[in-house]
């Protein structure tokens, strides 16, 4: 803050050449503006500038009020300051100070070039004009300041001629110095202004302007100031007093009222006036409204490109997780976050610029976003699908596995549900999306990311593989059920078909059918019971029950393989003959005398039991209807379930087999034969 009697103690803030005697514009202006700490302040800032000759004291006016650190003419010297335009940050207020130097060319006999320029210049800018002069330069219509106003008119006509309700005004504060006091304020303002009104009907209107009149673009307000030497202690209470008008925001004559404010956004400063120095040296047409939307451009390019970059290296940070097949945990919620957070800061600092400009660069900077977080979501419905359908396969096998009484249906409903549950739920926390089973109202609101993402093919791809899956453990399932039952079959089998067997009756073939027919059936009831939870369809189950019937009839046919063996046959001709050759038909052993017919009885015997090997030849049911046969087969047969030649099946004992089995009966025979005749002789003999 100043000190009471208006001196400012010395300033931090450092002044910058912007524009030098070279008419170069600085690169340094943005870097000044954040050190006056003016760069975020975004329209709460002003801007003032000073016009005058040469040495009437402006950089130390200046320096008064504001606490700037503009350079002062050394008194003893009496140097010249450098020509070009110095700006400085007022001291404890958010004011960019403009200290316009050597607009006075016409006293120096330069040419008003330059003058001409820094007009131009400054009132592209500047809310409050100060224009400086010695009292005793009012009412020298022809001196150096009249002539300065004169172009000032003119280019303001220029730069602001065609007005509109929104269109900035400026103020001209005239600050007369040295006043002397003879003459009241009251009458050296009636000079001024009828000056002014002359200059202003004096200069040559753009077409259409013709009416226009001089307050339709300024206010204007005079100030006084007493002789700074002869009356130091005045004069500075009269800076003190024009101080308050800029620092009062609640005073009627405060001068930086919004209607003079250029509507440059501080950290635009730079890069407009740099725009419009460019323009103004290159004497091109300074036309505010395309400079305007240059400037918003280039800033909103600015401000995107500084969202983006902090964007990206928060996105990069989940690039490798998620490509490496993580599930990223609340990555939904966190690309939000990015998103508005980016959309929040470009927001902040460019809505402030050429409003068409800035939504276009909006939409530009929201397809980027939008195109940076798509790669994350797609990447995160890649791995949740995987994720999924891995989950569903263990649960389909370990719902298997626990055996018993399982229902493969509900195993695959279930297993189903979850994995779409947590594949749905995750791809909606991706998208942003309310979770599923919440309605938007009663939940927070929720936006999605980008309303174009979509995780639907990606779900009903993660379905049809679901089925895939699921269609192969049924089949897995359903053949584990087939052998199963088989197992169950040739352990059911064996027994009966052994009983049947051991005695030789002409039905044996319809009791081994009839047994065989009753496992049969009780194996297919088994499995359609079972196969009810599997969905199988018509088709499967005929391929199924196909197999098992074949299987079964194969089982079958190996067990009577196994009961018609050469040593299990011979030993069953034997015992039978035995049966009827040894023994009467009480059961008690014969003991052969002279007079029995032995002869007849070894031949009754051996006749009966040859026939035998007739019965068990092969499968011949006295039942026609217990006759075995297979359908034809499902034209989607397994490969392992090949084709099976049943009618050969029938043959037990093949013929050449038969006649080997007789012979080798016939000699055992003979043996007994020879046996029971040796008995006789020995008895005999005896
Ligand atoms: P500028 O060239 O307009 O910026 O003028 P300076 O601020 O450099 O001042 C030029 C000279 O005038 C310096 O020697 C100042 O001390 C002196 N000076 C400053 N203010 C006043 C004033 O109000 N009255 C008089 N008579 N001299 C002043
Ligand atoms: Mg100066």
């Amino acid at each position: 803050m100043a000190t009471p009697n208006g001196v400012p103690p010395t300033s931090e803030s450092n002044r910058i050449q912007i524009i030098d005697e070279n008419k170069t514009f600085t690169h340094d202006l943005n870097g000044a503006i954040k050190e006056w700490g003016l760069l975020d302040s975004g329209f709460n800032y002003d801007l003032v500038a000073i016009f005058g000759s040469q040495s009437t004291g402006k950089s130390t006016l200046l320096n008064r009020l504001f606490g700037t650190t503009f350079d002062v003419m050394n008194e003893t010297e009496r140097r010249q300051t450098t020509k070009g335009i110095w700006m400085c940050g007022a001291k404890n207020m958010p004011l960019m100070v403009m200290d316009v130097e050597g607009t006075d060319g016409r006293e120096r006999g330069e040419d008003q070039d330059f003058e001409r320029k820094s007009a131009l210049f400054s009132l592209a800018s500047t809310e409050v004009l100060l224009v400086n002069m010695w009292e005793h330069q009012v009412g020298l219509y022809h001196g150096a300041n009249m002539a300065l106003l004169k172009t000032v008119f003119e280019v303001n006509l220029q730069l602001f001629g065609k007005r509109d309700a929104t269109s900035p005004r400026t103020l001209l504060l005239f600050v007369i110095r040295d006043h002397v006091g003879a003459t009241p304020l009251s009458n050296l303002r009636a000079t001024l202004i009828a000056d002014l009104s002359k200059i202003w009907d004096s200069i040559a209107k753009p077409e259409g302007l013709d009416h226009a009149k001089l307050d339709d673009y300024f206010d204007m307000s005079f100030v006084a100031l007493a002789h700074k030497i002869l009356r130091p202690d005045q004069f500075e209470e009269d800076v003190l007093k024009l101080r308050e008008r800029f620092f009062d925001r609640s005073r009627e004559d405060y001068v930086f009222k919004p209607v003079y404010h250029k509507r440059i956004p501080a950290d635009g400063v730079a890069h407009y006036m740099e725009g419009i120095w460019e323009q103004v040296q290159s004497n091109k047409d300074l036309d505010l409204p395309t400079q305007q939307e240059l400037l918003a451009q280039f800033r909103c390019d600015e401000i995107a490109a500084g969202a983006l970059e902090e964007f990206n290296i928060q996105a990069r940070s989940f690039r490798k997780p998620v490509e490496g097949g993580r599930i990223v945990e609340e990555l939904g919620r966190t690309m939000s976050t990015w998103k508005q957070s980016a959309l929040t800061r470009f927001d902040t600092a460019a809505s402030r610029y050429h409003k068409g400009v800035y939504t276009r660069k909006r939409a530009d900077l929201l397809a980027q976003l939008n195109t940076t977080l798509s790669p994350l979501f797609l990447g995160q419905l890649k791995n949740l699908h995987r994720s999924a359908l891995t989950t569903f396969k263990k649960d389909l096998v370990d719902g298997v596995r626990t055996g018993g009484d399982y229902d493969f249906g509900t195993i695959v409903q279930d297993a189903g549900k979850k994995a779409e549950e947590f594949f749905e739920s995750g791809a909606r926390e991706a998208a942003g999306l309310a979770p599923l089973g919440i309605k938007e109202e009663e939940g927070e609101e929720k936006q999605p990311i980008d309303a174009e993402w979509s995780y639907t093919d990606e779900f009903e791809q993660l379905k049809h593989e679901m089925q895939l899956v699921a269609d192969q453990c049924r089949k897995d399932e359903t053949k584990k059920m087939v052998n199963s039952i088989e197992k169950t079959f040739i352990r059911q089998i064996a027994e009966p078909v052994e009983v049947a067997l051991s005695k030789a009756k002409s039905d044996m073939w319809d009791t081994v059918l009839k047994a065989f027919r009753e496992n049969l059936e009780q194996c297919e009831a088994t499995y359609l019971s079972k196969a009810k939870s599997f969905n199988c369809n018509d088709e499967e189950n005929g391929v199924s029950l196909y197999i098992i019937k074949k299987r079964a009839w194969v089982a079958l046919r190996k067990r009577i393989d196994e009961l018609t063996a050469d040593p299990v046959i011979l030993t069953k001709l034997r015992d039978y003959f035995e049966e009827r050759f040894r023994y009467d038909e009480k059961g008690v052993p014969r003991v052969w005398k002279p007079e029995d017919d032995m002869d007849g009885s070894f031949q009754r015997a051996r006749d009966k039991t040859l026939e035998l090997v007739h019965l068990y030849a092969k499968i011949a049911p006295k039942d026609s209807s217990l006759e075995f046969s297979l359908p034809p087969p499902p034209t989607s047969l397994p490969e392992d379930d090949t084709e099976y030649d049943v009618a050969g099946s029938m043959v037990v004992l093949s013929e050449t087999k038969q006649m080997d089995v007789n012979a080798r009966f016939r000699r055992d025979a003979d043996a007994y034969y020879l046996e029971a005749k040796r008995s006789i002789v020995s008895s005999v003999s005896q």
